[in-house]
């Protein structure tokens, strides 16, 4: 199967290849050996720019796609608590270019912690807009701005969910690749938590491209809706050909699993909390409540209704999401303390 990952231009930004590990304490807890499948986590966690997580990877291409148009403004979206917008924020440091972050917040003047304190730190542009609006429009209102002041934006769609951006998210899959053939491992599912959709894009497509064994489960972290199932598929599409591949996917190849986030996204659920405080106290690894908390309780709960055999293999990919931990800190220390 042909394609290359490497005409695409591309600004160094991550520490690769992220570690594969064994959850040996994890799979203890679980049960051991006779009940729980082994568990490999993939620590995207620690791509490391900026407290790390699956956006660095995508800002790779993002950002090397924008300095090829020539851009000095960096333009994106998201919640107030939004790992994007600080990896964003983080990109643009690092590639001399000035930030500007329209983030949703239902409150004007919320409280400076977690990914929002960095984003400060960072010198990022912070514009908050209300919930539920049109950042789209929003986005495209600063570009104006941008544009009559003589900058030249570029606008990145919320979770950097473009088709650069899953492209960049290919070489998770290469590097997986790779580390699974040196332990000589075939899991037969991968496990991750999916919002935008481009991380999944990226993760099916790779699946295809390098030939991967295992089955895939993104676990929703917000309620699915039809739009973004479109975009998931053409952004996967359009992400194949920019990397010279013929591989083509359906809807169905882009399936996720439901019923784990709970009321909305970024509302915590207990189980999500429940693994948030498991990872810590088995492998001194931080989850998160709105992402890899959500998506490791769906692995845990599958892992116990047996839908998962002791003899099997499964991967977990850690998108990241640790410094939004820092805006829980009230609940999950109430929880640490039980
Ligand atoms: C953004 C994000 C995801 C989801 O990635 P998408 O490409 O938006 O689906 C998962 N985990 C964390 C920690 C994230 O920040």
């Amino acid at each position: 199967m042909s394609f290359d990952l490497y005409r695409l231009p591309r600004f160094p930004l991550a520490n690769l290849p992220t570690p594969l590990q064994e959850a040996s304490r994890l799979r203890e807890a679980l049960g051991g050996p006779a009940k729980c499948p082994r568990i490999l986590i993939k620590r995207d966690d620690l791509t490391g720019l900026a407290f790390g997580g699956n956006k660095v990877r995508k800002l790779e291409m993002l950002v090397g796609d924008a300095l090829v148009r020539g851009a000095d403004t960096l333009i994106t979206t998201g919640a107030v608590q939004s790992n994007h917008a600080r990896a964003t924020a983080a990109a643009a440091v690092v590639a001399g270019l000035r930030a500007i972050l329209v983030l949703e917040s239902a409150d004007m003047c919320p409280p400076v912690q977690g990914n929002l304190l960095l984003d400060r730190l960072l010198q990022a542009d912070v514009r908050f807009v209300p919930k539920d609006g049109d950042t789209a429009k929003a986005m495209e209102t600063v570009a104006d701005e941008v544009r009559a002041a003589g900058g030249n934006p570029y606008v990145i769609p919320i979770g950097g969910s473009s088709p650069s951006g899953a492209a960049g998210y290919l070489t998770m899959t290469l590097e997986l690749k790779v580390q699974l053939a040196a332990m000589g491992a075939s899991p037969s599912r991968l496990y991750f938590a999916s919002g935008s959709r481009g991380t999944q894009a990226g993760i099916v497509l790779g699946a295809r491209v390098f030939d991967m064994p295992y089955e895939i489960y993104g676990v929703l972290v917000s309620k699915s809706r039809p739009e973004t199932e479109a975009r998931a598929l053409s952004i996967a599409n359009e992400a194949a050909e920019l990397v010279g591949s013929d591989v083509r996917l359906n809807s169905a190849d882009l399936a996720n699993v439901d019923g784990y986030f709970g009321e909305a996204y970024a509302i915590p659920t207990p189980e999500g909390d429940a693994a948030v405080l498991l990872l810590a106290r088995t492998e001194a690894i931080f989850l998160d409540p709105t992402y890899t908390g959500k998506s490791m309780s769906a692995l845990i709960d599958h892992i116990q209704t047996g839908q998962l055999g002791p003899d099997e293999t499964v991967v977990f990919i850690h998108t990241g999401g640790t410094p939004a931990i820092f805006a829980h800190a009230d609940r999950l220390s109430e929880l640490a303390k039980a």
